[in-house]
């Protein structure tokens, strides 16, 4: 009798089991949360600002993605890409689990390091930085930074010349939805010089990092990087330094991640030994699928086909481009509207919450329109629902959590921030969270 192997198994089927039914459960926690919301408003009523778009954060799906990423590539210690969501939940969550943290900013920083972080845990993944967030980083003893080039190279030498510095070089991000490469990395025919000038300045270079563009969809890209890196270590070398670490950047996606680890890992055994230690700055990653947005109809024109009589409307929802919809702009995202509520109805999770397929010329046709007076400010062109939707409807996206609320505005007034209502799908991430 080995207890200790019922006890592997026992695991393993919880795993397995939350793994398959997390999903489901997330689903049932997700409507109920948004339909409790929305019933508990009174469209008649309420006052300015009750009906507001909100979020549903399930921090369960946080926790599942970072079990995933541990399966997959148990030798890399992700970062957590701040940047991406700097949601105080996600991040209390990330710190119970043990990442790390990639911070772009002194404001980032503070955040993580008031969670009660280390400050060995984080680290300042900003090639270019600003000399006073360099003096404070220096005194909250936060020491890991990247550069990419030499005017860099002497501000760190005059104001924190004790930092461990990463040197960030240039990748092929030509697949990827955000392109980074335009503005950062050294070019491979720089790092010599460049790591001549560090050892010139006495400075500490202790590895090496690149980033292949955010929403990559290239696995090969990983995998040039990878012996890219692996030249920039062996010039290093050359100059005396002893690189420790490699860091792997982001740039991981839900959809496509056990594709891009597989290739990643693959490279990682091939051209790194095992005692060099594997870091990573995986953002979208770890929040996308963690959040859904719930916005409510506030305004609708009619358009009549002249020819077929045929009516099609314009809905206009109290969210959009300058808002948690930024991500269109700036993260070249097409979120998807689904029907949560209409008239007395709620929708959530069933056939008829989603549009029809564009095939069936079926259903009413809307195009989705934010608040604001810009004609920019348009969420979708076309999409067509089995049912009338009219002011006082909510509809719901799912996959809000990444490049969302972070980057929104207060454009025209209206709100830059909005409630979260968090729920939890797993009981690992509950234990952690006190939920
Ligand atoms: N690290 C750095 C330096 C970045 O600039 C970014 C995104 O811009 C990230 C990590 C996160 O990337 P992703 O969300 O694709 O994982």
């Amino acid at each position: 009798f080995d207890k200790n192997h019922l006890l592997v198994k026992k695991n393993y089927f919880f795993d397995q089991y939350y793994q398959h039914n997390g999903a489901l459960i997330a689903k049932q926690l997700i409507g109920d949360a948004l339909r409790q919301r929305v019933e508990s408003i009174d469209h008649e009523s309420c006052e300015p600002g009750d009906e507001d778009t909100f979020f549903v954060g399930d921090l369960g799906e946080v926790y599942r993605q970072h079990m995933r990423w541990k399966k997959n590539l148990p030798r890399v210690k992700p970062f957590y890409a701040v940047k991406c969501n700097p949601d105080p939940k996600v991040i209390q969550l990330l710190a119970g689990l043990g990442t790390g943290f990639d911070c772009a900013s002194k404001a980032e920083i503070e955040q993580v390091l008031n969670m009660g972080v280390d400050p060995t845990r984080i680290i300042y993944a900003q090639p270019c930085k600003t000399n006073s967030y360099v003096r404070y980083v220096a005194n909250q003893g936060v020491k890991q930074m990247t550069f990419d080039n030499a005017d860099e190279l002497r501000k760190i030498a005059k104001l924190f010349p004790d930092a461990e510095l990463f040197l960030r070089i240039l990748t092929d991000d030509s697949s990827s939805l955000c392109r980074l490469s335009l503005k950062f990395g050294a070019s491979l025919d720089s790092t010599d010089d460049l790591l001549a000038l560090a050892r010139d300045l006495g400075l500490n270079v202790v590895g090496v990092s690149f980033h292949v563009g955010s929403g990559a969809s290239d696995p090969l890209a990983f995998r040039k990087a990878v012996q890219d890196a692996k030249t920039v270590f062996d010039q290093a070398y050359s100059y005396g330094f002893d690189l420790k670490t490699l860091d792997v950047g982001g740039g991981f996606s839900g959809d496509t991640f056990e594709q891009m680890a597989h290739t990643l890992r693959k490279a990682l055994d091939e051209y790194f030994p095992p005692h060099i230690n594997i870091i990573a700055e995986p953002g979208r990653y770890y929040v996308s699928s963690a959040f859904t947005i719930a916005c409510n109809i506030i305004a609708r024109r009619t358009i009549e086909n002249p020819a077929t009589g045929e009516a099609s409307y314009m809905a206009y929802i109290n969210d959009g481009l300058y808002g948690n919809f930024s991500s269109i702009m700036f993260d070249h995202q097409h979120p998807v509207a689904k029907v949560l509520s209409s008239g007395m109805r709620t929708y959530y999770n069933t056939p008829l919450a989603d549009g029809l397929p564009e095939s069936v010329n079926a259903g009413i046709e809307y195009s989705i329109w934010g608040p604001t007076c810009d004609g920019i400010d348009r969420i979708t062109e076309s999409i067509r629902f089995a049912q009338e939707l009219d002011v006082g409807d909510w509809l719901y996206f799912e996959d809000m959590g990444a490049y969302t609320k972070c980057s929104a505005t207060k454009f025209n007034g209206f709100s830059d921030s909005h409630d979260v209502i968090y729920i939890c799908s797993e009981p690992g991430a509950r234990a952690i969270m006190d939920f």
